[in-house]
């Protein structure tokens, strides 16, 4: 993923947002949105110790719409592949959006 992937600057910014003091961003709370490469999700990091999001369907700064999820593609373009993600290895390109360029 490249920064010009997502919608405008301060979305790309906060995704990519990194702190010194936190390296789980879970932990930090400057870090709002964390963005699933594989899923194309954009959710808002719950401060509650936990791991949980709230997903987003609108930029909360541009208010562009967001991609559409890819969860439910992700699984059905494994399985096309005979592979089982709970059991099987998955592979490296399903680890992050890359799997989405060999579709196009
Ligand atoms: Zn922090
Ligand atoms: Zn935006």
């Amino acid at each position: 993923m490249t920064q010009s992937d997502h919608c405008c600057a301060e979305m790309a910014r906060r995704v990519n947002w990194r702190c010194d003091q936190h390296d789980d961003p879970f932990a930090c709370p400057d870090a709002l949105v964390r963005f699933s490469a594989r899923f194309q999700e954009y959710g808002l990091i719950v401060h509650d110790g936990g791991t949980s999001t709230i997903g987003i369907t609108f930029c909360p700064w541009c208010g562009r719409r967001l991609p559409e999820s890819q969860r439910d593609r992700w699984f059905d373009e494994l399985e096309r592949r005979g592979i089982d993600p709970w059991e099987d290895d998955v592979p490296a390109e399903f680890e992050d959006g890359r799997w989405l360029s060999f579709l196009r």
